[in-house]
């Protein structure tokens, strides 16, 4: 039997909670449903749901941000990257180039693309230049980007990677002293390729509820009373609540694509540090098309020295789930779409960009 929106929350409503409960989504796309569909305010009062990492934009170092302006300032370059990427400011002085955006005006050679094979095409058309590819994403845009190594690229085109897998941050806030959340919703399109059972240890280890949902509300809210009702009944698995297109083992072409291209990496998340195992990077073979190998001339440790966040920026915060947007400072104020300080207000994934566009002023 299919249940309506408005029937999953009589469903909620009619459980017997009696203690405050913080429920995390770690998919910019679920933040967006939950927060467009005024889901939060909906709920019963005592469920609080809370957006965690689930923007790769925001996340991304902010020294692979810095370098990326730096390539797309040389003359003999084209810079490739998702929208999104394009305004993500990075801290240099206000006379400086900070964002990719700024560096387009300033004649770099910068133009947004929507997929990996338009990074190929620009490569082959633009033979005598030089194109580099910055590919920030989490497992379910990186995959793409696997593929199209094992394909075969130009020799003009290297890759600026700056991939990320989602369960190695949600293990390390179960494994720090304040998780700050009693049930997980995991991420469908993420699960869609790595399979389900990557999110098994949440609840095998840390005993914490979880559930797969896709990006409909009623697959949230499907996903909602499976954690609640699971913390209510002591009962703990992982269940499924989009098996419209989340099937066990997921994706196994995509996954042996992506193992097969690159290695797994410890790597750094903008604000918050290095997690192990929490990256990709490309495998030796693909070296000729490796940016961080074809152009080495730059100072990365200098770089992590000038600061991951701008002066008054919570984004680090607000993407582990400690604060909500609005109770960052200069929310609404030095911070909003038009002016962005931090990352999260830039992509459409961060919480702090989709709070502001659902009209939370304040
Ligand atoms: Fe960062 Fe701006 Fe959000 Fe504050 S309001 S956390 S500066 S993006």
């Amino acid at each position: 039997m299919t249940l309506t929106a408005q029937e999953w929350l009589k469903k909620i409503h009619e459980l017997p909670l009696d203690r405050p409960v913080r429920i995390m989504n770690v998919c910019g796309g679920h933040e967006r449903s939950i927060t467009m569909a005024g889901i939060r305010s909906a709920l019963p009062e005592c469920v609080e749901l809370i957006a965690g990492p689930g923007c790769p934009v925001c996340v991304c170092p902010e020294e692979d941000v810095y370098q990326a302006i730096q390539l797309a300032l040389r003359t003999d370059m084209i810079l490739v990257t998702f929208g999104d990427m394009l305004r993500v400011p990075v801290n240099v002085p206000k006379k400086e180039v900070r964002s990719l955006e700024q560096a387009k005006a300033a004649g770099a050679d910068v133009r947004p693309i929507a997929s990996p094979r338009e990074a190929v095409r620009i490569a082959q058309q633009n033979a005598k230049r030089q194109v580099v590819f910055f590919a920030a994403g989490f497992e379910t845009t990186t995959a793409p980007v696997a593929a199209m190594l094992l394909e075969g690229v130009p020799d003009n085109l290297s890759i600026l990677l700056s991939a990320r897998r989602t369960w190695p941050a949600v293990a390390m806030l179960l494994d720090s002293d304040a998780p700050g959340f009693d049930g997980l919703v995991a991420p469908g399109h993420v699960s869609t390729v790595m399979g389900p059972e990557e999110w098994n240890f949440v609840f095998e280890k840390h005993d914490i509820p979880t559930a797969v949902a896709g990006f409909q509300p009623v697959s949230l809210l499907a996903a909602m009373y499976s954690v609640l009702r699971q913390l209510l009944e002591g009962k703990r698995f992982l269940d499924n609540c989009y098996p419209e297109l989340v099937r066990p083992g997921g994706n196994r072409a995509a996954q042996a694509q992506l193992a097969e291209a690159l290695n797994d990496t410890d790597a750094n998340w903008r604000g918050i540090g290095v997690i192990p195992s929490s990256g990709f990077s490309l495998q030796k073979r693909f070296a000729k098309n490796d940016a961080r190998l074809q152009f080495p001339d730059f100072d990365t440790e200098n770089r992590k020295r000038a600061g991951q966040m701008p002066p008054g920026c919570e984004c680090a915060s607000v993407v582990l789930g400690r604060i909500n947007p609005n109770q960052c400072k200069i929310y609404g104020h030095a911070c909003t779409p038009k002016t962005p300080v931090g990352p999260c207000m830039v992509s459409d994934e961060g919480a702090c960009r989709i709070w502001w566009a659902a009209g939370v002023r304040e």
